[in-house]
């Protein structure tokens, strides 16, 4: 039996049946961590103890005939940004190579609590900075699908744990695209909700205001399972609301393919008219076709204000980090220097020159010139004003237009080599970056791979906790694209 291939619903399902233990199939995964971790390096910290622990826990219960969580016994992977407490915490630094986390974060109490079984802490760009996992102190995680490719990022790791049958089910964080694009680079599914849905306790922050936990799947049935566990209201997390739609009953009868019947996308003109990589662009007409065969409305539809969402994100996304990252002063957290130093500002000069990497620094410099006086009436207020114009303009759409649609990103995986500048990299996240800008709900799909085994991720985004529509529309398309 290959449990690792199986759908975290199907891994539940056979539990039910008494067909196999949490233990073998935990086991299994593990090995597989073994066997081919060495090459892929998409996790930095693997628990196997406490997940054979949690195990046969889940065993013993199941044998008592206690009534259990859907998510009992599956294996999941958890972006090493999110804090599971007495496991190391690392950020994909250097700041934080030997850091532990003294607590658990809302998110990881509830999985613990539904009995899910955690493998262990997976690879990021560093601080979730990045597109490619390449900025991580730990090294680059290959894609499963081509290794001579990378997984994407930030949440690399999470998506290529899942792509390669080493979690059933993982943990991401979505600031500008961290979920979705390492989802469309590996072929796995990979959603962020509604803004203030999951509670971000315990997870470092990025950009606070943009940052969401995630969920990587290999299908929608699964991203449900997770949702329906951390959704949720925490009076810890001042931003987090709980949302019900990520937490209900769902409908996964074959009826459920007519979720996409009457349905308006809205697919912004706009991108239509960029320079779109040829197999993205027959891969998005494909999706559309289909989307149309099974009653859907698609409709070209202009929002001029996305043209403006790159140099905004950057604007504001970079002011949140300088702040963010302020904490990482090697007094309460992180790495401290070796070096003799006189004076405080040596210490910390010293420290964290020697803690964060290349793009961390980037950002931060950018960030502390954006908020200092002069600049922060110049760019800061007025990005903060545009954030409010792409917002007005993407609820014009909402009113009506169920969703949004697009390509997750403009091109195929990179190459591990590749030469990829900075901004390069910044302007190919602007099909992900817009919900992060208002909130909203978005997901990666992807679309049946090539004959070079690599798939394309389509975008769908949605009304701000209306993420049940979104998931109903998502399920129908994945099941239209397996007819
Ligand atoms: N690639 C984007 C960036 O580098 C998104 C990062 C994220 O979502 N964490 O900002």
């Amino acid at each position: 039996m290959t449990f690792s291939k199986l759908k975290a619903w199907e891994i539940a399902q056979g539990y039910r049946n008494r067909d196999f233990s949490c233990e073998e199939v935990t086991r299994e995964f593990l090995d597989n961590i073994k066997e081919k971790d060495k090459e892929i390096n998409a996790y930095i910290t693997v628990t196997e103890e406490l997940a054979l622990k949690k195990a046969k826990e889940v065993d013993e219960k199941f044998h008592n005939r206690e009534e259990m969580s859907p998510l009992a016994g599956i294996p999941i992977s958890i972006k090493d940004n999110i804090s599971v407490k007495n496991v190391k915490m690392t950020c994909g630094s250097r700041m934080l190579e030997n850091y532990i986390s003294p607590y658990d974060a809302t998110l990881v109490k509830k999985i613990k609590d539904n009995d899910g079984v955690i493998l262990g802490k997976v690879n990021l760009d560093e601080f979730a900075m990045g597109a490619s996992t390449r900025t991580s102190y730990f090294g680059v995680t290959k894609n499963p699908l081509d290794t001579t490719r990378v997984s994407g990022g930030s949440s690399g790791g999470s998506a290529a744990s899942v792509s390669a049958n080493m979690a059933a089910i993982s943990i991401g964080s979505d600031t500008g695209g961290s979920v979705r694009q390492p989802s469309s680079f590996c072929k796995t599914v990979g959603m962020k909700p509604t803004y203030g849905s999951i509670s971000r306790f315990g997870m470092a922050s990025m950009a606070n205001t943009f940052d969401q936990p995630g969920v990587i799947a290999n299908d929608v049935r699964d991203l449900t399972i997770m949702f329906n566990v951390i959704e949720g209201r925490d009076e810890r997390d001042a931003t987090s609301v709980g949302n019900p739609g990520l937490n209900f009953d769902f409908d996964f009868s074959d009826d459920a393919i007519k979720n996409l019947e009457g349905k308006k996308f809205a697919i912004p003109k706009t991108y239509l008219e960029m320079d779109l990589n040829e197999r993205v662009r027959s891969e998005l007409e494909k999706a559309i076709e289909i989307l149309r065969e099974n009653g859907a409305q698609v409709d070209e539809y202009d929002i001029k204000s996305l043209n403006h969402t790159i140099e905004t994100y950057n604007i504001l996304v970079n002011g949140e980090i300088a702040s963010n990252l302020a904490r990482f002063d090697s007094i309460r957290y992180g790495h401290r220097t070796d070096k003799k130093f006189e004076t405080i500002e040596e210490m910390y000069r010293a420290s964290r020159s020697e803690g964060f990497g290349d793009e961390v620094k980037r950002r931060i410099m950018i960030g502390t010139n954006i908020l200092s006086m002069d600049n922060a009436e110049e760019f800061y207020y007025k990005a903060l004003k545009v954030r409010g114009l792409i917002k007005r303009d993407m609820d014009r759409m909402f009113k009506d237009y169920d969703f949004m649609i697009c390509p997750t990103f403009p091109v195929l995986p990179f190459k591990i080599d590749d030469n990829i500048s900075p901004v390069e990299a910044y302007q190919a996240d602007l099909f992900t970056i817009p919900a992060n800008m208002v909130g909203s709900p978005s997901i990666s799909l992807p679309m049946p791979a090539g004959q070079d085994g690599l798939s394309i991720g389509i975008e769908f985004t949605g009304k701000r906790f209306k993420d049940k529509n979104l998931l109903q529309a998502s399920l129908a398309f994945e099941r239209s694209l397996n007819k």
